[in-house]
């Protein structure tokens, strides 16, 4: 490879930066400029929603690597800059007036929040969890006796709630599904995650929307559609988020709820990779399209990208992985159960006192598999779900080790 060539990432998260690790350390020593639109280095997002928000890390803690390491490896590193267009026919990254020229490149656009319009209207105090200023501006609101109304009773929204009651706060979180995590957990589960909220003093208020959210002063009184008020100091928006696919989507690539990409991470245009939370890839062994927005997949997916831009061809076929802390509770999940669902949860170990295993099947097959604090048996979760089809009569019996299904 000639060293006037140029690779070109867009985006500097954590996708990105395991992206330029894998690419350097695949012995490409041509032009790198990596862009990022938030002035930080790539940084950590988990943190944000726990050690770091609970003031128990350093924010240094949050970034996988220092920023001579950018510099070590002839980073071309342009922060605070955003990349407005993509002239894919003439190889192109736009930043205002300026282009870059690019052999290949590499969108690592990752995610931002889904915005809840009324409530962005309001005028009232709201915010969104994305960036480590969001945590900061969130760190500093929960205090002792703050009344926190989050709405959104999916990963983020529970590790806030966990956080703010560890801040002593006064937690409401409204969620319209019957229970938190429902569609990723089913009810088997995610009753585990009501009790454990409630069981932290959360008041939460299931089944229920939000009707509308006004200021009040410097309070938002927030009106579920139960018909009940709830006055809150600050209100948490925390539905899900969106894929940065609007680059993609300008410049004319094939975009459904991300850029999709097939198993080596290519997009329909051959030299245009995309990695990471934007990325919708297909999954050589769930046999398709997915988008994961985890931390595995952002470093697995960055680091696969990484060597394919430096000539490798090689796909991403790990299986989706994510984990939560949520008080005491520690959960790790590997798998997906995909949009036909599952039939049959096997569940293994103390399910009230919160160290079990569950495996989620469908026609005798193990598409998913977790387990809550119980750190050894992630190692044979992952053997069992990456085998699909153990014996499922030993599965159901506690009486036979995890380590006995994983061969
Ligand atoms: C609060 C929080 C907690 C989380 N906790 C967990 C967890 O416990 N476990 C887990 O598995 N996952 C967790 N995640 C998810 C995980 O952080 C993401 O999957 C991961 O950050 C994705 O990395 P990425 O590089 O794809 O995207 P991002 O980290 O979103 O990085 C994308 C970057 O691209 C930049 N960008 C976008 N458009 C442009 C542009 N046009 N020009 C320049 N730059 C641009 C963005 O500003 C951003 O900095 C959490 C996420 C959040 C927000």
């Amino acid at each position: 490879m000639s060293a006037r060539e140029t690779v070109a990432v867009v985006g500097a998260g954590l996708a990105a930066a395991h992206a330029v690790e894998a690419l350097r350390a695949s012995g490409y020593d041509g032009h790198l400029v990596l862009y990022g639109a938030e002035p930080h280095h790539p940084y950590e997002r988990p943190p944000l929603s726990k050690g770091y928000l609970l003031g128990n890390d350093e924010r240094d803690a949050a970034f996988p690597h220092p920023a001579a390491w950018y510099d070590e490896r002839d980073v071309d590193l342009r922060l605070t800059t955003t990349v407005t267009a993509l002239d894919l026919d003439r190889h192109e990254v736009l930043t205002g007036d300026h282009r870059q020229r690019f052999d290949r490149l590499l969108l690592c656009t990752g995610a931002m929040p889904r915005r809840l319009a009324m409530a962005d209207r309001s005028g009232a105090p709201v915010a969104y969890l994305r960036t480590l200023e969001d945590c900061e501006r969130l760190r500093d609101a929960l205090r002792p006796g703050t009344r926190l109304v989050i709405v959104g009773a999916g990963w983020i929204g529970l590790e806030v709630a966990a956080a703010a009651r560890a801040a002593d706060c006064t937690v409401t979180v409204v969620e319209t599904l019957d229970l938190p995590l429902l569609r990723v957990l089913g009810p088997e589960v995610a009753q585990v995650f009501a009790a454990l909220h409630r069981a932290h003093g959360v008041d939460l208020r299931l089944a229920t929307g939000v009707g509308g959210i006004v200021r009040d002063g410097e309070l938002a009184d927030v009106h579920l559609t139960d018909g009940s008020t709830l006055l809150a100091d600050l209100v948490l928006v925390a539905v899900g988020a969106a894929p940065g696919t609007a680059l993609a989507e300008a410049a004319g690539l094939d975009v459904d709820d991300g850029v999709v990409v097939d198993a080596r991470l290519r997009t329909s245009n051959p030299d245009v990779l995309a990695a990471g939370d934007v990325a919708r890839a297909f999954h050589p062994l769930l046999g398709r399209h997915l988008r994961v927005e985890h931390w595995d997949n952002a470093i697995g997916q960055g680091a696969v990208a990484g060597r394919n831009l430096g000539g490798a061809d090689d796909e991403y076929d790990r299986l989706p992985y994510f984990f939560t802390d949520q008080y005491d509770l520690g959960m790790e999940y590997v798998g997906a159960v995909g949009p036909e669902g599952y039939d049959e949860v096997v569940l293994r170990g103390d399910v009230p006192g919160r160290v079990f295993t569950a495996f989620w099947l469908r026609e005798g097959r193990v598409l998913a598999g977790m387990h809550v604090n119980d750190w050894d048996a992630i190692d044979p979760v992952r053997a069992i779900v990456a085998r699909g089809a153990p014996d499922v009569a030993r599965l159901r019996d506690e009486s036979v080790p995890l380590t006995d299904l994983t061969g």
